[in-house]
Parts: C-alpha cells; structure tokens; sequence
C-alpha cells in the first residue's frame, strides 16, 4: 500500500484483540505466564515454540515496542534491551566473540570509552579509526579474524554523516556485517538497511522515544544477511538450548532455526537472557507512547535546528558550527544523499571566547536545560568536554574532534525564535 512514515507504521504488532481491545497497549507488568500444560511448557523452553515464558526474555508490551521498531526501519526482527549501551555491547559481544571490530572514532562518549576499555580483557580487539570516514583506505584494516564494521550514522557531537553503502560494500566484500548505531539519525531522518547496513542499534533513550524519561535500546536486523558464510560458528555450531523437544539428543544451531535472524535470536537467548539487561514493561510502554509523535519532533527539532544553525554563523561569539546542514559542511554530498530531509536536531558549536565565559553562557541560557541528554522534546545544551565526552584523554578528545570550547546543543520543540532570544541573551551576559 507504500504507507508513509508518519502513518501507521508506529502501530505495527498491535492486535486489538491481543490487548483487549484497549485503545493503547496494556502494560503486563508481569513477571512469567501461565503455560497451557507440561507439554506446551516444555516447547516453550527448547524454543520449538513461540510463547511468553519469563519477561527478562520476552513480554508483551516489550515485544509490541520490537515489532513497532522493527516496522519503522522495514526490520526482520528487533528486540528492546535496557539501554542503548545494552544493545551496543550484546551487539559486539555476540557478534565478534574472541575476533576484532573496526570501528570510528567519532562516537558517543560511552561507546568511545567501553571500546577502549571493556573489550580486550574479553577477546575482543576494537581498532577505532579515521579510516572510517574514506572506505578506501579502510580495507587495510580487514583481516581474517575482523567481524564487524560498527559507525554511527550520525556522530555524536559533531555530525558526521557515515558512507554506509561504501562500508556496507567494504564489509559484503569480506563476508562480515555492517552495525550502525542510528541514535541520532533515528527512522525518521535515515533508514540504514535501505543502505546495505546489516545490523542498526538504538539509544532509544534519546529522540526515538523523545521525552527524557526512559533509559531503553534497540537491536534491529535485516533478515539478509549470510550468518551461515563461515565467518561466525557462534550461529552454526548445535546449542543445547535448542536441542529438539521429540528428540533431545539433537541440538540445533540458531542459524537453523532462526535462519538470517539468527542474530537477534541468539542475542535474546544468549545475552538478555543470561546477561539480564532487560528492559521493563512499564518503560517499554512509555516508549511506545513516545514513538507515536517520532516523526512530528523530529522534523520541528530539524526546522528549529536549522535556524539555530544559521543564526550561530552569523554571530561573533561563535567560531564554528557543525551539524550535517551547517554552511560550506565538506560532506555535503553524503548530506544529500543520505538526509534528505535534513540533519536532525543536534549540533556543536566552537565558543569563541574564554573557558570562563563558556561557562558563564552555560550557566546563563534560561530556556535551555543543561543536561547530558539528546533528542528530547524539549531544548538541552552541554559542554561536551567537561561531561559526556570527559573520560577521555585531551588527545582522544581531540581525536574524536572535541576541544575545551565544544557546545553540544540538542534542539527541541520549542519556538525557534523563543530559543535564539535564549541564546542571545546569554552570550550577552558571558561578554558583559
Ligand atoms: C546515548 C547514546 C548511547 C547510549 O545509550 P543509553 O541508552 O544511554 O545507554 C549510544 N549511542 C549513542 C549515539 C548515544 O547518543
């Protein structure tokens, strides 16, 4: 029928007479459920059937919020976690145990940070490199044991927008698959697996549910790729949790059962459930409620964050600004061909004046809330140095293109001009 995104894709997996009939979905705030008998139990558990068994695993009003995920990126299968760090790390765990990972450095503060310092005692190497902004020069890095090629769309602070049909190519290429953490993109602006990525993580935390008051993350797959292409044993080696009920001395791999989403399938049955990051019924729910207004904030925060960006340009207090439609942005072309309808609502901005008086602008703005969130509804500023991005050395802040007069600012729905005022008037106060 070629809905559009603003339709009713937000309402994918809800069955009115599955909930009841209730106009929106009903939180099961709920631990387990009733099985039907013995034997019904006993296919839950060896997974020859679908079912609700144990909420850490799977839950209604959790799994309505997968399968709406799923449907706004034309996803096979999704699944919501606790934490768009949860969805990170299961990602990479699952998907390069004891191989590498190649990865931007152009990331947000915690993704930056757990690669340095949370993977090798695992088995994992994370090589974090510039390369990634020219595919061409990325190959150097492939080797047997590389797995997974993981960027953000959209980096955080500074916007960089990732080529992901040429590191989509890059990685076919070689038989491994492409993660893309879609955060601040989200399904509005950007859809990855339109664009070969194989894998596309959330924060949902931010402007996928919008409004400051649920931690959660999302794992979504393509359904396409090749699990079985002898890169990844993990999908095709027998697992005794999937032995079969009628003949227990036959174990299945994930590949086999769950076929090209095998990847979600063993992220929920190996990491949520033995890992536990679980997210709860009632936050699941609030996202759902958040998602419903997705495309409405996002493209008010991009209108604003437009204007935003023009009016920093034209100030003397402000010596750069970057975000995808800043003016003269070196990567215009990926601009048009992968957001065409704009950058979204966050940028950063260089403050030309004293450490001091960034402080005393920070500490001036009203309408603004200074916090380290993004994609709320409502308007936020940070200094990314000092918070989100302050484990890092001064050398890899510098890296990941951060320096002591970087502004984050993540636009929300408020008035555009209402915000400028905001803004004028404490660079006013700073330079007083
Ligand atoms: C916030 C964020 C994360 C981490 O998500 P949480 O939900 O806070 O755990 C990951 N990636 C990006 C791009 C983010 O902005």
């Amino acid at each position: 029928m070629g809905l559009r995104f603003d339709t009713m894709k937000v309402h994918a997996g809800y069955n009115s007479a599955e909930h009841n009939n209730s106009a929106v979905v009903p939180i099961y705030q709920t631990v387990s459920y009733d099985f039907n008998n013995t034997d019904h139990a006993s296919r839950l558990f060896s997974f020859a059937e679908a079912g609700w068994l144990y909420t850490r695993v799977t839950n209604p009003t959790v799994h309505t919020l997968e399968l709406r995920a799923a449907a706004l990126d034309g996803a096979s299968a999704a699944i919501a976690l606790a934490s768009g760090m949860a969805a990170i790390s299961y990602s990479l765990l699952n998907i390069a145990q004891g191989g590498k990972v190649i990865s931007s450095p152009y990331l947000y503060g915690g993704s930056a940070d757990s690669f340095r310092r949370m993977y090798a005692p695992l088995g994992i190497e994370i090589i974090q490199t510039p390369d990634i902004l020219y595919p061409k020069d990325l190959e150097k890095h492939i080797s047997k044991d590389v797995k997974a090629i993981f960027v953000e769309t959209l980096s955080n602070p500074n916007g960089l927008v990732a080529d992901l049909e040429a590191l989509s190519e890059l990685a076919h290429k070689h038989g491994i698959a492409l993660i893309a953490d879609n955060t601040f993109a989200t399904p509005y602006l950007l859809n990855p697996f339109k664009h070969g990525a194989d894998i596309v993580v959330y924060s949902a935390t931010k402007a996928f549910n919008g409004h400051g008051n649920v931690i959660a993350g999302l794992i979504l797959e393509s359904g396409k790729f090749p699990y079985d292409n002898g890169n990844y044993p993990q999908f095709t080696q027998p697992e005794y949790v999937l032995r079969d009920p009628a003949n227990p001395s036959h174990e299945r791999s994930f590949y086999e059962v769950f076929g090209p989403e095998a990847f979600t399938s063993r992220t929920r049955l190996a990491y949520l459930n033995y890992f536990g990051a679980a997210l709860g019924p009632f936050d699941a729910y609030l996202a759902l409620v958040g998602i419903e207004t997705l495309s409405e904030r996002i493209s008010k925060q991009t209108s604003n964050a437009l204007k935003i960006v023009r009016y920093l340009e034209e100030s003397p207090h402000v010596s750069w600004v970057n975000h995808p439609n800043a003016s003269g942005n070196a990567q215009r072309d990926l601009v048009e061909k992968y957001l065409p309808k704009g950058g979204g609502g966050i940028l950063a901005f260089g403050f030309n004046g004293s450490i001091e008086q960034s402080e005393k602008f920070i500490n001036s703005v009203e309408l603004f809330s200074y916090h380290v969130n993004v994609g709320d509804a409502r308007s936020l500023i940070s200094n990314t140095a000092k918070t989100t991005h302050s484990e890092l050395t001064q050398e890899l802040q510098e890296e990941a293109g951060i320096t002591a007069q970087t502004i984050r600012l993540s636009i929300g729905i408020e008035d555009a001009d209402d915000l400028i005022e905001d803004l004028e008037k404490a660079f006013e106060k700073a330079y007083e």
